[in-house]
């Protein structure tokens, strides 16, 4: 089956990419005419080596990154068509985890202050998942935390006396606390210790199933990619190689990559 017509996700759509392409200054075509579709309440996995444009493509989708041509579509919303005014509000549907902790975070503000910026800069409330807070940001603040599994007194605590586990676990109560349609994880267990790794990845998908979460997952690791993501995505030197269900990811007709990673990753 062409990888295309494997597009139809049987829900409703939160995010369609339509042959993006990205080349950089100096001619590099790091992501070469991908499209994909992700649904509500769904996990889709990209995985590939690293360079092969994974995060070139998050940036792109994010419109951090102005790509050569393309469809983005949010929430059946042309994202490419948008003008500035526009595109900010339009992007604030979209919140992002980026691999290491320490850069999405101002090392001058406190702990509070960071998990607060988004609700403040786009005047919410309190999030809808944590029921009554009388709207008061102590509590707001207190209750997000709780929901990544820190304690409160954290709040008044800088970013450098956390652990980058920690921080991780803000910067996914930061994400979630504006219930934003999709969120980007972007390789977000990468730089912690292999120990902390499989805890973060299961407050993620208890998240995710908690609240009907959208994620757009991305790993350069399988075993990470196959524990998350109901669908995945294969990349490879900024092409896509292959698309399909978790449950199909044995099959014999999976592209040769694919294969390559099931072997280097030990997935079984
Ligand atoms: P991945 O996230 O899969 O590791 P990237 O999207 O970071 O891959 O990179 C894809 C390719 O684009 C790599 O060859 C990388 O060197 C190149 N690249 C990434 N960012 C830039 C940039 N800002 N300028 C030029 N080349 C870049
Ligand atoms: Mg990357």
């Amino acid at each position: 089956m062409p990888l295309q017509e494997m597009h139809d996700i049987g829900r409703p759509e939160v995010l369609r990419l339509t042959d993006v392409w990205k080349t950089y200054y100096g001619g590099h075509q790091a992501v070469k005419g991908i499209s994909l579709t992700i649904g509500q309440g769904e996990c889709l996995g990209l995985v590939g080596e690293s360079g092969s444009g994974k995060s070139t493509l998050a940036r792109c989708l994010l419109m951090l990154e102005r790509m050569d041509k393309g469809e983005i579509w949010l929430n059946n919303r042309p994202l490419h068509e948008l003008g500035t005014s526009e595109l900010r509000n339009a992007r604030r549907e979209m919140q992002v985890v980026f691999q290491n902790p320490s850069g999405s975070f101002n090392s001058k503000l406190t702990i509070k202050d960071s998990l607060l910026e988004p609700i403040r800069c786009q005047n919410k409330g309190c999030p809808s998942f944590l029921g009554d807070t009388n709207n008061i940001e102590e509590e707001i603040a207190a209750k997000l935390l709780e929901k990544v599994h820190l304690p409160a007194r954290y709040l008044n605590s800088y970013p450098s006396e956390l652990s980058g586990g920690q921080k991780q676990r803000v910067a996914i109560a930061r994400a979630i606390s504006v219930e934003p349609s999709l969120i980007v994880l972007d390789e977000p267990t990468a730089s912690l210790d292999v120990s902390i790794q499989a805890r973060v990845l299961n407050l993620l998908k208890d998240l995710q199933e908690e609240l009907g979460l959208s994620y757009l997952f991305i790993s350069h690791d399988l075993s990470a990619v196959n524990f998350m993501s109901e669908r995945l995505m294969v990349m490879q030197y900024g092409k896509m190689v292959d698309l399909c269900q978790r449950k199909e990811l044995f099959a014999p007709e999976r592209h040769p990559y694919t294969k390559q990673l099931l072997e280097l990753f030990d997935v079984k």
